[in-house]
């Protein structure tokens, strides 16, 4: 019976120490598998890091397409001014700093790259427009002239870029057809019709009157502006006598918007407005 007793003993401890020995296995292997867990996540913030430095990569690419856009914008610029570099002409960018009436526009002075006035109608329901602090002095001497029984019919006042730009271009044609090589012709064209950017009309500050025709210089609606118009602010642009420093053909129906003040001198004078302003 004790022999039976031992060996039982003796089995039951054999197998009590297996029991032990296997978890302490088990537990290694555990262990082991924390560790690889570890290692993978240490594989993953690797890779977390690594598409980190793309992304700073990737943001360095939208930088480098703005620099491009930048590049794009100054391309743009050069639509209006600078296509005729080829005939001498390259205007400056002309300052916009100075009160509105003072904006001096010329073949050497353009509007920034796309300006655009905001406008009103010129004479209530012509649908002619011009700068919307003008088109009132504009109406007043309208009215003014129709009281004297004198019709001022608003033939062009505001006029877009592209707009001038065709007719500048349409222009350079005629003197081409007429056998003119393009800069001849291109000259030629800016004595009649300003650069795109460079006109009055652009700006909004400007209105043909009645006709484009030199005759109309023998008209009492001319013969009215002559008396009147300063009162309201406007001044003939392109007189006879001045071409040497406007650089434009005379222009009887051409009337700027230069406030009553600056009218009135220039008036007097007989100044035009690069004398005035230099
Ligand atoms: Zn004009």
């Amino acid at each position: 019976m004790i022999n039976f007793k031992k060996i039982l003993c003796a089995i039951l401890a054999v197998c009590l120490i297996f029991a032990l020995s296997g978890c302490v296995i088990k537990g290694n292997e555990e262990v082991k598998n924390t560790t690889k867990a570890s290692s993978q996540r240490n594989t993953i913030t690797t890779t977390e890091a690594t598409t980190t430095t793309s992304t700073t990569v990737t943001s360095a690419t939208p930088t480098a397409t703005t620099t491009k856009k930048k590049v794009t914008t100054t391309t743009a610029t050069t639509v209006y001014r600078y296509p005729y570099a080829y005939a001498g002409f390259n205007p400056t960018e002309t300052d916009m700093s100075v009160k509105f009436n003072k904006i001096l526009l010329n073949r050497d002075h353009a509007l920034p790259d796309g300006y655009v006035p905001k406008l009103a109608e010129a004479v209530k329901g012509s649908g002619v427009k011009l700068d919307y602090r003008v088109a009132p002095y504009y109406q007043k001497m309208y009215d003014a002239a129709l009281a004297d029984g004198i019709t001022l019919e608003p033939i062009s006042g505001y006029r877009s870029f592209e707009r001038q730009k065709r007719n500048f271009e349409n222009e350079i044609k005629l003197y081409e057809n007429k056998g003119f090589n393009k800069k001849d012709a291109t000259v030629k064209a800016s004595q009649v019709v300003l650069l795109p950017g460079t006109s009055e009309h652009n700006a909004g500050l400007a209105m043909d009157i009645c006709s484009l025709s030199v005759d109309f210089e023998n008209t009492k609606e001319f013969a009215w502006l002559q008396a009147h118009a300063h009162e309201y602010g406007f001044i003939m642009r392109y007189p006879k006598d001045k071409t040497e420093i406007t650089k434009i053909t005379y222009e009887p129906w051409h009337y700027r918007f230069v406030g009553v003040d600056i009218a009135t001198e220039l008036k007097q004078s007989g100044m035009v407005l690069e004398e005035y302003l230099s």
